[in-house]
């Protein structure tokens, strides 16, 4: 455990992508076996395989009770401790007595699995009591703060990639490719230590990384018209669903199991001639069939097991557009080819339209755009059909048309208080991008949102803060994704992301999208470069133009 604690220590404190990739792949070329495998969940933030239905079930309250024991001092007081240090696991570190270490790393594993199989509180907090009274404080640091999913010692995806890469010497490409087909960071780990990574395959039942589409605006290269289908692009979740004979799985963006939260999808999915993993989305519909926006799945979204009552207020449709396994993987055959096997299948299939060679592309995907809006969609997505599907990839083959604005989504980084009737409520946000593994702010927000939403946004923000500013500000913890419209992008010294938006307003709340999933600034920039490129940017602009209307 010592081992492992050093190694997150030295990878979250240095700034240095190469430091951090040398770190962590020392550590897990160290380890082997299940070892091996936690350690690269825990890496990730995650002490369960994605797509592991159990869940562990321990929550503040319950670390709160465990950890106040072993320290010694009552659940209020720990609670106090913690609102002063602003953190968990950091109150955890500083408070528990010192001694060495007691935990074996292998132990770990073993003790979350008993975690996750007990519904029981009291044997719940056995557990804990014995996990944290032989962890060491910094120890009790990280389990802490990962037993509470909030383990951010700033290493993504890639990185993590980067680093297993290095610590089993295998080719980075081969490592990407088979990352896309086995998500589960653990597996994947034993997959490079045993140099089987070239046998990885999608599988019924194992969710594959979503092939990802680029904003229309940010591709350089141009629209091939003869090789280019254009679809609607549908308002809804993501879903990845694998059918096997009347087994059905359903995977959200970010590979989590959606299955149980629509039983009317698997039932409409159930009994295919053949096992398949189709690509989707689930949208909702009135029960006359119509489209309806996404703000209308609300009602079903994080819902588990839900009624009929629920299901049936609340009807949804999965809209399959392509198919990476059919009894065969079809990952590496062309759109073309995948959407013969997908016509084939007795699902609801998203149509699409080829563009014509002969006529003006403006014009087509003008036409196209307003008549997908008409249809109750959000916009277009642009596909080449010789492209293959690149699983976890966003690239250029698949682009996204949304609106003739830019829209970023964002994550929360700060909130105050309003004026007026929204003097009690935190309505005025400040947001911002991914720079590297930094968020950097690009603006502030007052509009977009309903008194509802503002509400409820107001309690999960108390929730998340860190700091209270002198002036009123919340420094919250990133976690709630927006996503932000706005008329344009100016240089701006205003925001450590170097832009300011016009007309900033807040089209929805992303909470499909975690705050890892939100843009980057060399989306923001490319953006802007766009603008650039066809004449939109305003030369001088008037910088009081380029901040968020007061309502
Ligand atoms: P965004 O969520 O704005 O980043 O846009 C990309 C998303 O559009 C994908 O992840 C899908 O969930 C969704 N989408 C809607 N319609 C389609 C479609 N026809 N093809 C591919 N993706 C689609």
């Amino acid at each position: 455990m010592q081992r492992l604690v050093t190694a997150l220590d030295a990878a979250k404190s240095t700034r240095s992508r190469k430091a951090k990739v040398t770190e962590l792949a020392s550590l897990m070329a160290s380890l082997e076996g299940e070892e091996l495998a936690f350690t690269a969940r825990l890496i990730l933030g995650s002490l369960l395989a994605p797509g592991d239905a159990r869940v562990i079930g321990v929550g503040w309250r319950l670390l709160g009770a465990a950890a106040a024991k072993i320290i010694g001092i009552t659940e209020a007081e720990l609670g106090l401790r913690v609102r002063e240090l602003g953190d968990f696991g950091d109150t955890l570190e500083a408070l528990m007595p010192e001694h060495p270490s007691r935990l074996a790393l292998s132990e770990v594993p073993k003790l979350v699995d008993a975690l996750a199989e007990t519904p029981d509180r009291q044997t719940k907090l056995q557990l804990l009591d014995i996990l944290f009274s032989k962890a060491s404080p910094a120890e009790a640091k990280y389990l802490g703060k990962a037993l509470l999913g909030e383990l951010r010692i700033g290493v993504q995806r890639g990185l993590f990639e980067e680093g297993l890469a290095k610590a089993f010497a295998s080719p980075l490409e081969v490592l990407r490719r088979a990352a896309a087909l086995v998500v589960d960071p653990g597996q994947l780990a034993l997959l490079a230590k045993s140099k089987l990574l070239e046998s990885a395959e999608p599988r019924v039942g194992h969710v594959v990384a979503s092939m990802l589409a680029t904003p229309t605006e940010t591709v350089k290269e141009p629209i091939e018209l003869a090789l280019t289908v254009a679809e609607d692009k549908l308002d809804g979740i993501r879903t990845q669903a694998h059918v096997n004979g009347f087994t059905v799985r359903l995977f959200g963006r970010g590979q989590d199991d959606i299955t149980d939260s629509f039983p009317d999808v698997v039932r409409a999915l159930r009994g295919l001639p053949r096992p398949a993993v189709l690509d989707g989305e689930i949208i909702a519909i009135t029960s006359q069939g119509k489209v309806r926006p996404f703000q209308a799945l609300q009602a079903r979204l994080g819902r588990v097991s839900p009624s009929e009552k629920i299901t049936g207020g609340t009807p949804v449709q999965f809209v399959a557009f392509d198919v990476l396994f059919d009894g065969h993987s079809l990952l590496s055959q062309p759109w073309s080819e995948r959407r013969k096997r997908l016509d084939a299948l007795p699902v609801i299939i998203n149509p699409f339209t080829r563009l014509d060679p002969a006529l003006p592309l403006d014009a087509q995907l003008e036409t196209l755009f307003v008549a997908a809006r008409g249809r109750g969609h959000e916009g277009l997505m642009l596909k080449r059909i010789d492209s293959l599907y690149e699983a976890g990839r966003r690239g250029s083959a698949w682009r996204k048309m949304k609106r003739p604005f830019g829209t970023l989504d964002c994550v929360i980084t700060m909130a105050e208080r309003g004026h007026g009737k929204r003097a009690a409520v935190l309505s005025d946000y400040t947001f911002a991008v991914w720079q590297g593994d930094e968020l950097v702010d690009i603006g502030k927000a007052y509009s977009g949102l309903t008194d509802a939403e503002i509400a409820d946004l107001t309690t999960r923000l108390e929730a998340l803060t860190i700091e209270k500013r002198p002036g009123g500000a919340h420094r919250v913890t990133p976690s709630v994704v927006l996503e932000i419209a706005f008329d344009g992008l100016q240089p701006s010294k205003r925001h450590p992301s170097g832009f300011a938006m016009r007309f900033p307003r807040i089209l929805r709340i992303r909470d499909d999208k975690k705050p890892e999933e939100a843009d980057r600034l060399e989306t923001a920039r490319a953006l802007f470069d766009a603008q650039v490129d066809t004449g939109h940017r305003e030369t001088a602009p008037q910088l009081d133009l380029f901040g968020p209307p007061r309502p």
